[in-house]
């Protein structure tokens, strides 16, 4: 008897969606270029609409939601829910990144981590002491939540005691001068793409599959951000659309460092911030 063979999907590492492109820190360095306030956030319906077209090609064996600061949008807690409903498998890691301050202004998101099977992870940004004594109660608390994976990362690049710290990441990743980013030079894609901190964080964007966070939000920036001509070149760079050949997803879900790579440094540059809290923070109905 003829049995009708399923269509093989095709496996990426990891696909992370900015739940909104707005944060709350202003981060030197970021891989986003959030401290530049991009603004936009993505809605449940609209992730639901992308979804709907990748996810019967591909098989992730991650997906995360992240920003910006995804507790910034209002709708977070539906978008958890669509990434379960397309997901729902175990094979797929779920995961949510925060930096944790407005984690306390979604109602029931301990249970729905623990329902829709999300990870936490949250990044501290600075040892600096006014940024520890608001971060740590809200650590303990994420401790408590039971039944949900919680993972604690050092974004500050310093060492800071009294943390129990998964992972070390921050690292310097273009030339930034008074309110002006600028690509480094090295042309040598393979070594930068080889201490990359990104080679694995596919985004979603705009319904599109993109390499990594720094190609995709570029094109955000505004003009006289990146005015440096040096950027030229990168912002070409359009991913990969739903209406690709199994061929070119295949090939794009395989490729190592291309020619965008050339912007990126070519050795790994260890990197501390300074306070990325805002020095006059406005009241709003987000304000931690
Ligand atoms: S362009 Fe290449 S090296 Fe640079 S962040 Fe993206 S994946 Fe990494």
């Amino acid at each position: 008897m003829l049995r009708r063979l399923k269509k093989q999907k095709i496996v990426l590492k990891s696909l992370q969606i900015h739940a909104t492109h707005l944060c709350n820190l202003s981060c030197s360095s970021c891989n986003a270029f959030s401290q530049f306030k991009i603004k936009g956030s993505l809605d449940a319906d609209t992730l639901s609409t992308w979804l709907k077209k990748w996810e019967p090609r591909v098989h992730l064996e991650k997906i995360c939601l992240l920003g910006g600061e995804p507790t910034l949008n209002p709708e977070l807690i539906d978008l958890i829910r669509t990434v379960y409903r397309f997901f729902p498998k175990k094979s797929t890691q779920k995961v949510l990144f925060t930096n944790g301050f407005y984690l306390k202004n979604h109602s029931g998101l301990e249970k729905v981590l623990r329902d829709c099977q999300f990870e936490l992870r949250l990044t501290v940004h600075s040892d600096e002491p006014h940024y520890l004594s608001r971060i740590l109660p809200i650590i303990e608390e994420c401790k408590r939540w039971e039944g949900v994976s919680f993972l604690v990362y050092n974004g500050s690049g310093k060492n800071i005691d009294g943390i129990e710290f998964r992972e070390e990441k921050w690292t310097k990743r273009y030339h930034e001068t008074e309110g002006k980013v600028v690509p480094f030079e090295d042309k040598n894609p393979r070594s930068s793409w080889e201490k990359c901190p990104s080679k694995f964080s596919m985004q979603l964007h705009d319904g599109r599959i993109w390499k990594c966070p720094m190609i995709t939000y570029l094109r955000l920036l505004k003009p006289e951000v990146r005015q440096d001509p040096a950027w030229e070149p990168y912002m070409k760079y359009q991913g990969i659309g739903p209406d690709c050949t199994d061929k070119e997803l295949l090939d794009f879900s395989l490729r190592e460092d291309e020619e965008i790579c050339g912007m990126c440094p070519s050795k790994r540059i260890d990197f501390s911030k300074g306070n990325p809290l805002p020095k006059r923070p406005k009241m709003s109905s987000y304000e931690g």
